[in-house]
C-alpha cells in the first residue's frame, strides 16, 4: 500500500501545501490517510491549499528539545486551522509572543528545519518575510 503521507511530504519539498480531498464527499482532511475519515471513500485527490489560516492553539518553546534546536528557541509551535477546514501542527514565525491570539489570521510560508527539510510555517497576515 502506498504511504498516505508521501504526497504531503513531496509537496513540502517543493514549498507547496497540498491537501487530500475526498472525491465522494468533497471534504479535505489532515493528517493524510488511505481513506476519507468523513465517509470512508478511498478515492482522494490532492489539491493545493489556499495558504490562509487562523491560529487555533499554540505553545512557545523556550527550552530546546534536543541540541539541534538550540539555535531555534524561543519558537512557537502552533495548531493552525486552514481555511479549508483541517488543522495543521506547524510553527508561527515573525510573531512576538504577545501578538499571538486565538483566531489570528495567518499566511503560509516555508522554512528550512534544523534537519534540512522544508516545512510549512505560518506568519501573521501582512507581515512580509
Ligand atoms: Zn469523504
Amino acid at each position: 500500500m502506498p504511504d498516505p503521507l508521501a504526497p504531503l511530504l513531496e509537496g513540502y519539498a517543493e514549498d507547496r501545501l497540498r491537501l487530500p480531498f475526498c472525491e465522494k464527499c468533497g471534504k479535505p482532511h489532515l493528517y493524510p490517510r488511505a481513506r476519507c475519515p468523513h465517509c470512508g471513500n478511498a478515492s482522494l485527490a490532492w489539491r493545493e491549499a489556499s495558504g490562509r489560516g487562523s491560529l487555533a492553539s499554540w505553545s512557545v518553546v523556550h527550552r530546546a528539545p534536543s541540541p539541534d534546536f538550540a539555535a531555534e528557541v524561543p519558537y512557537t509551535v502552533a495548531l493552525v486551522r486552514l481555511e479549508e477546514g483541517p488543522q495543521l501542527m506547524t510553527r508561527v514565525v515573525d510573531a512576538p509572543e504577545e501578538a499571538l491570539r486565538l483566531g489570528l489570521p495567518l499566511t503560509l510560508r516555508f522554512a528550512t528545519m534544523p534537519g534540512g527539510e522544508r516545512r510549512p510555517v505560518f506568519a501573521p497576515e501582512g507581515v512580509s518575510a
